[in-house]
């Protein structure tokens, strides 16, 4: 069976960001300043994002211009190819259609420079000389270093202990790139230094190293902080992928049904989704859009949609959104990216306007879906986008018990090249799907804040 690639001329990379904020049926919750409860303004954000993200982080425009720097850069690899995965349907025996858009293609093997190339662009822009961030699995830390690398600015990247220990090859990348790799919780930051008093062996968690990396940012003037994911700016930086999905299945003459992207803190989700689900908001088709996290960290699935901070060490301003409580640390499973206690704001709002359809899925479940997946497409996922690769074999064996021929459309946000020691786990039959940890997750939505 052959290969079916919709690949774009350079030319279609998308020219602006979308906002999704101008399409949507009510107005975004405002952020809260930590001390106050009072809505935050720019003024308040300055210490730790450079002026040109924020104002795009509250922007309601509806197209953002991408400086010409940062298309010069991201057309290295965009745009990046939309597949149809004919020999997956094959196997399947599905007469569904299933297409996924591949965003392993970039240098640091996701979707994540698509925002970290940005990020750097308006630091470098305003002056900034050092940015520091946190990292989970590390394609954030990785993405950040390479962007850093392009601008010429120093990346000091907390790295999530449990990720640090499980994917060495990650820290390495980041240091090729020249970014400096700390484990977190580290002894360099007071947040760090207050978690290992009460937990020495702390696997970490990303709560815990934004909590440091903001700290990191704060104490000097130098030096900025970015985010991988959650924020408005991430979000609207990663809708070129959906602005491509959309052009792509114009070339093949097809619109999808259903769309499905993992979540982490939902920036993959979002930047597939919200191009298709603003056509959806101004008129056009309506598209079946699910979510997938991990059964153990079940944010969208299981959270509680209120006020809560984005770290551990309650630094950053509150958000409405999905969440766990800022305290929970979920278990060290292997899909990293998607051990957040929250999910970003505008991927919550949808979803409790019940334009998303969320599911939790086990870890042995998306491992052998990610197997099979590669056993037809040749890509191995990475561990993360092995969540949506199962809802897609989901939804594609229920249209072949229902006998209807609906088109899929998932992202795969990654490869799993850098994550074969999660792949040597699974083979060698040492990944377990523990239990969800309710009474955990109860002693942590118990602390959440309480705002009026
Ligand atoms: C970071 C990451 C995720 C999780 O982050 P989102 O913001 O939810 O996209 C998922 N998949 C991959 C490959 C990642 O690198």
């Amino acid at each position: 069976m052959e290969t079916i690639k919709y690949q774009l001329p350079e030319s279609e990379v998308p020219k602006f960001w979308y906002n999704i904020a101008a399409d949507l049926p009510q107005p975004p919750h405002p952020v809260l300043h930590p001390g106050t409860g009072q809505p935050v303004g720019p003024d308040d954000l300055a210490p730790l994002f450079p002026m040109g993200i924020i104002m795009q982080e509250v922007s309601t425009e509806r197209y953002i211009e991408i400086p010409e720097p940062v298309r010069d850069i991201l057309v290295q690899w965009r745009p990046s190819p939309l597949y149809r995965a004919r020999r997956l349907e094959k196997a399947l025996g599905t007469p569904a259609k299933i297409y996924y858009k591949y965003e392993g293609v970039s240098p640091a093997g996701s979707h994540k420079p698509n925002t970290a190339i940005a990020q750097a662009f308006y630091s470098k822009n305003e002056g900034v000389k050092r940015i520091s961030t946190e990292t989970g699995a590390g394609q954030w830390g990785s993405a950040l270093s390479l962007a850093g690398s392009f601008f010429g600015l120093e990346i000091e990247v907390y790295m999530v202990r449990v990720s640090y220990d499980q994917k060495p090859y990650r820290r390495a990348f980041m240091e090729s790139f020249g970014a400096t790799c700390v484990a977190s919780p580290s002894n360099q930051t007071n947040s760090g230094r207050a978690i290992l008093e009460q937990d020495p062996d702390s696997t970490g968690s990303l709560g815990i190293a934004i909590s440091e990396a903001v700290e990191s940012a704060a104490q000097r003037d130098d030096t900025k902080y970015a985010l991988g994911s959650v924020l408005n700016h991430v979000l609207m930086h990663q809708t070129i992928v959906g602005q491509e999905a959309l052009k792509q299945f114009d070339m093949a003459d097809d619109y999808p049904d259903i769309v499905i992207g993992c979540t982490g803190g939902g920036s993959n989700f979002a930047g597939l989704v919200f191009p298709f689900l603003g056509e959806q908001f101004r008129g056009g088709k309506q598209v079946d859009i699910i979510a997938v996290e991990p059964e153990n960290c079940p944010s969208l699935t299981k959270g509680r949609y209120a006020y809560d901070f984005g770290d551990t060490g309650n630094l950053t301003p509150l958000v409405k959104m999905h969440t766990l409580g800022s305290k929970f640390v979920p278990p060290g499973f292997h899909a990293g990216g998607l051990r957040y206690h929250g999910m970003a704001p505008l991927v919550s709002l949808v979803t409790e306007l019940g334009f998303v359809r969320p599911r939790a899925y086990t870890q042995l479940k998306t491992f052998s879906a990610g197997i099979e997946f590669a056993r037809s497409e040749g890509i191995l996922p990475a561990p993360e986008a092995n969540h949506a690769v199962a809802a897609a074999i989901d939804e594609a064996n229920r249209c072949k018990e229902e006998g209807s021929e609906r088109t899929i459309l998932f992202n795969l946000c990654g490869h799993g090249y850098f994550d074969m020691q999660a792949y040597t786990d699974y083979f060698s039959g040492n990944i377990h799907d523990q239990a969800y940890s309710s009474e955990e997750v109860a002693m942590a939505l118990a602390g959440l804040p309480s705002v009026a």
